[in-house]
């Protein structure tokens, strides 16, 4: 039968956004959820839990010789987060925007962090830097089989299909 194919390359890149413990503590998991749902992307995978050091050591493996490793350690695994897998056209880099700079004293209004955080010790959300990042981190934090594959019904109002 007739395919249609989608002229934008990259529709379905996916990245892992997470809800900190201060920001699940402070009840902004709805806020934050919204957001990544008003731009236009597409929640295929989210979860709840408590991490384990073991699995926040290899979600951070690359910041494991700095100064605030261990208390990141503490921090990250002091309660539960809310992991999410987002999906659409340029998410990894758009989503780095919408969450904003590392520091929130660097983080514009607009941005996660920069309306809903003072210090970069508590930022309240996580999301992947890279295509390829996103694609460990999502290996790390989600099973094959708890990431869905489903058909938005406004696709042909959000892209050009
Ligand atoms: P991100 O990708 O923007 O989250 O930043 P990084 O990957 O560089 O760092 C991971 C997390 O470590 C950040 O989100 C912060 O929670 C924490 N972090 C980074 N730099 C610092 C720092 O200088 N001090 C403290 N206390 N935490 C930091
Ligand atoms: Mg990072």
């Amino acid at each position: 039968g007739h395919r249609r194919k989608s002229t934008l390359p990259g529709v379905r890149e996916q990245t892992l956004i997470a809800v900190k413990p201060d920001g699940v503590q402070r009840r902004l998991v709805g806020q934050i959820i919204q957001r990544f749902e008003q731009r236009g992307f597409k929640l295929v995978g989210m979860k709840m839990l408590q991490a384990s050091e073991d699995l926040l050591s290899q979600h951070y493996s690359e910041l494991r010789m700095k100064p605030f490793y261990p208390s990141l350690l503490r921090y990250m695994s002091s309660g539960p987060v809310v992991v999410m897998v987002w999906e659409g056209h340029n998410v990894v880099q758009t989503s780095r925007t919408m969450v904003g700079h590392t520091n929130p004293v660097e983080a514009p209004p607009g941005t996660v962090r920069g309306d809903f955080s003072i210090h970069v010790s508590r930022n309240v959300v996580h999301a992947s830097d890279s295509p390829e990042g996103a694609n460990r981190e999502i290996q790390l934090w989600f099973q094959g089989k708890e990431l869905l594959n489903w058909d938005c019904c406004d696709q042909t109002s959000t892209y050009e299909v």
